[in-house]
């Protein structure tokens, strides 16, 4: 298995690369202290294939395989994890269209989100149940024609920007995880409303809220899939999510390593460059090794998501997600410290690494639900 990157692969990364140094780092910070979602670069992005890159080209997108779109994700995190966050999660929910959704649900909304001129969000998690989503208590009732939904969804990415969303709810609530359906719901639907969370620890420039559904009413045609079948149809997503998430994590790490090693450079203690003491030389070597490590991973996560070997995929997936998001909270922990006082303060970014890539521990599953998952495929 090569994890050499295609000549079309490389020419991706380094017009993202180029995207993130010239458009998106020169304005993370005031994102990030201003919480601030980013509109324009959101647009711009879409003008280079970047937001929702796997939409296929019949829908307006740019087909990107799961590799690529990982590396898209690893160089917008480089540039920056809050804004990178704004781009790469805007079109979160159409892989449940895509695959699932009626033709007309993809025509009407996939070429959309791909332009960059509407969002989707994804309601899984709720109040009281997030790792256990066979657990959710959001109610879909059959009432003629039409669904009728009521419940709570809580930390819901792009809540108040999104145009359309994705909901999951029971529609046999006795039923455990074979209960559950998935449902379209347009953001603008009576009864549908989402109050931001701004008090987020990262990832600031991205949108997050809690939504409400009461007595949301959808036609029956707006069943994405089967009905009681969409935590089975959720299942064929989670690699897929997790990759994403571990590139998060490499795209942020890899930002850390850059950072520290151009401080060491800089930084004089002692008549000399605090570069040239080993101690900082180690550490800048240990980091730099978790992230090419957690890059392996990613990319063999990635091929096999795309090879469509659903069980080793999801073993590789969780793998790199735990690895990858894991060593990206210790690498930029470590970057601080190479920074000493400066890196404790916003004048530099290290602190802000460090509150990014905290996120990647938690969402698309935490670690600990990671560990669940590799330890039933090993044992
Ligand atoms: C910024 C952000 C964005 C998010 N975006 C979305 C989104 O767009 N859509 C969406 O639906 N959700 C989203 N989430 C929710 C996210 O997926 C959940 O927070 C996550 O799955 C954990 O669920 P929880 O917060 O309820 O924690 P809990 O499930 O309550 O977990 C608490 C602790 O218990 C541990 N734990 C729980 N169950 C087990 C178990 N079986 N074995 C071992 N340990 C266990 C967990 O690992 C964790 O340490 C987002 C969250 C955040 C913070």
């Amino acid at each position: 298995m090569s994890f050499q990157l295609s000549d079309e692969q490389r020419a991706v990364r380094d017009v993202v690369r180029e995207f993130g140094e010239n458009e998106i780092r020169p304005v993370a910070r005031e994102h990030d202290e201003e919480k601030k979602y980013p509109h324009e670069l959101v647009q711009k992005a879409a003008t280079y294939d970047l937001v929702a890159p796997g939409i296929p080209e019949e829908y307006g997108g740019a087909g990107m395989d799961m590799l690529t779109e990982a590396v898209v994700t690893e160089e917008l995190w480089r540039a920056d994890a809050g804004i990178g966050s704004a781009i790469g999660s805007r079109g979160f929910g159409t892989s449940m269209i895509r695959k699932f959704g009626d033709e007309w649900m993809r025509e009407e909304w996939l070429p959309k989100v791909a332009a960059g001129d509407a969002a989707t969000c994804s309601c899984i998690s709720e109040p009281a149940h997030g790792s256990n989503v066979a657990g959710i208590e959001t109610r879909a009732e059959r009432d003629g024609d039409d669904y009728v939904l009521n419940g709570t969804k809580m930390w819901i990415t792009n809540g108040t920007v999104a145009d359309v969303a994705v909901v999951m709810a029971k529609t046999s609530p006795d039923a455990g995880h074979r209960g559950i359906t998935a449902f379209l719901v347009p953001t603008d639907a009576d009864g549908f409303s989402a109050t931001k969370i701004d008090n987020k620890l990262g990832i600031r420039a991205s949108d997050l809220a809690e939504v409400v559904l009461d007595d949301v009413r959808v036609p029956a045609e707006n069943v994405i899939g089967a009905v009681d079948e969409g935590f089975y149809q959720l299942m064929n997503f989670f690699a897929d999510g997790r990759t994403s998430v571990a590139a998060q994590a490499v795209g942020v790490a890899q930002a850390a390593v850059d950072a520290a090693a151009e401080y060491a450079n800089e930084r004089e203690q002692g008549g000399q460059k605090i570069a040239e003491y080993q101690a900082i030389r180690h550490k800048i070597a240990d980091m730099a090794t978790d992230v090419e490590a957690a890059r392996s991973l990613v990319y063999r996560a990635a091929t096999h998501v795309e090879n469509g070997d659903d069980d080793t995929a999801a073993r590789f997936a969780s793998m790199a997600k735990l690895f990858a998001s894991e060593r990206a909270v210790e690498v930029a922990d470590e970057g601080i410290q190479v920074h000493g006082g400066a890196g404790f303060v916003t004048d530099h970014p290290a602190e802000r690494f460090y509150r990014d890539a905290r996120i990647t521990k938690i969402y698309e599953g935490t670690s600990e639900i990671q560990k669940n998952i590799i330890a039933d495929r090993v044992l």
